[in-house]
């Protein structure tokens, strides 16, 4: 477990709860063999298993195996459903909701920045290890900063669990969702207390398992996936056949400052930009963007990766010398592409090589601004549309909760 723990990002803040330790070892993909084997095994006791795969995770794998990433897309599909897992998924899809909800948000914050002092700037929301330092070491003054926006994982919980059962007629008991991810902390924002339907007693995220455990089943499986046969990939959809890898522009997190920036600049101030000139601050990993006219910088985001440049940034913020208005943040130095989870470099390759590879098999897919997806404005019509405002609000957004420094034993210092 030692081990597991210190790929965990989230414990570069000083520590990892035993509870936390317990839900963790709970997810593997032995737990996803075991509910598969079960279901061979027992009649009674079926579930829909249904597993949704990240973009990082595939160009990850791509990256292993030497294929595109639409490609691995296609093969992991054929190899999970061999398996027996009966529909596979891509967030990227979701990934559209938590890019449309988080534009959506920050224009709203932007707004309303004259009557309340802490909107501003936004900070994003989607990488458990920020979530996680920041309600352990900053609490009640850095939380309302972070995007109430759902991470893309999170909303791929509400789409299974919610809309895909309710058209498969299923209760979301029946359904057991996995999540193939980059990072191990993903396993932890599963597991949060938010992410649980209390009346079905079930969380909208099962399990979660990284890129490298995938590695693992194949290995143990004894499956190279340059020889499966490539199968289309399912869509959320019951009318629609074969679903489409999309990719987002921007950076391998997600893309969240390039997407909210682009809209904020349209939106706020009816400017038309297409390509975003990223000035790199004191590293790699620390970069910003702005929108100036007649000399005034009307726009200010940057990017923030790693403890350390997040740690600096916090510091601004508590002394009031933040100048942005918006800032993605990600734990991970080099994002989510380069997360804990992900393939491990081969041997005589450098984790630099690796990440260069993983990006450029990311970045190859065709990008679909979140503006444009069709099949996620039509949900937006019919689905949320018919659950009314609140419930809506509920599937698309979350909550945080400043964690009090524990004085006992239940802390593990690493
Ligand atoms: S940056 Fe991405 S990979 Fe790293 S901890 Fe955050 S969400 Fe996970």
């Amino acid at each position: 477990h030692f081990i597991l723990f210190r790929m965990i990002t989230c414990d570069l803040t000083g520590c990892v709860t035993s509870a936390e330790s317990v839900l963790i070892t709970l997810q593997s993909h032995e737990e996803l063999l075991k509910v598969l084997r079960n279901n061979k095994e027992n009649a009674t006791e079926q579930k829909v298993v249904v597993v949704s795969v990240s973009p990082q995770s595939r160009a990850s794998l791509a990256a292993y195996f030497d294929l595109s990433s639409s490609e691995t897309g296609r093969r992991l599909t054929s190899f999970f459903k061999g398996l027996g897992v009966h529909h596979v998924f891509e967030t990227s899809f979701s990934r559209t909701f938590s890019l449309l909800e988080s534009q959506r948000e920050f224009v709203e914050r932007f707004q309303r920045k004259e009557q309340d002092s802490n909107r501003l700037p936004m900070l994003t929301s989607a990488c458990p290890g920020w979530i996680c330092y920041a309600e352990k070491t900053h609490g009640e003054f850095i939380l309302p900063y972070i995007s109430t926006t759902r991470s893309p994982q999170a909303m791929m919980g509400s789409l299974v669990k919610g809309y895909f059962a309710e058209q498969q007629g299923l209760s979301p008991q029946q359904i057991y969702h996995v999540a193939v991810m980059p990072c191990f902390d993903k396993k932890l924002e599963a597991s949060r207390s938010d992410f649980y339907l209390e009346k079905d007693e079930t969380r909208e995220v099962d399990c979660v398992i990284t890129s490298g455990e995938v590695q693992k089943m194949l290995e143990e499986k004894n499956v190279s996936l340059n020889d499966v046969e490539p199968a289309p990939l399912d869509t959320l959809f019951s009318s629609v056949s074969g679903g489409e890898f999309l990719s987002h522009a921007g950076s391998g997190s997600g893309g969240y400052l390039h997407h909210v920036f682009t809209y904020a600049a349209k939106q706020l101030f009816g400017e038309e930009v297409k390509d975003l000139t990223y000035k790199i601050l004191r590293n790699n990993d620390f970069q910003e963007v702005t929108l100036e006219k007649d000399g005034v910088v009307l726009l200010n985001f940057a990017s923030t990766y790693g403890f350390r440049n997040i740690q600096n940034l916090v510091q601004k913020l508590k002394r009031g010398k933040s100048p942005y208005h918006f800032v993605e943040v990600m734990a991970c130095p080099s994002g989510c592409l380069n997360g804990g989870g992900q393939v491990k470099p081969k041997p005589g390759q450098s984790p630099k090589e690796l990440l260069q590879k993983v990006e450029e098999l990311y970045k190859a897919e065709r990008p679909l601004s979140p503006e444009d997806d069709t099949r996620v404005a039509e949900l937006y019509q019919s689905w949320l549309h018919s659950v009314g405002e609140e419930r809506a609000k509920e599937l698309l957004h979350t909550h945080y909760h400043p964690v009090e420094k524990m004085k006992n034993g239940l802390i593990m210092k690493w």
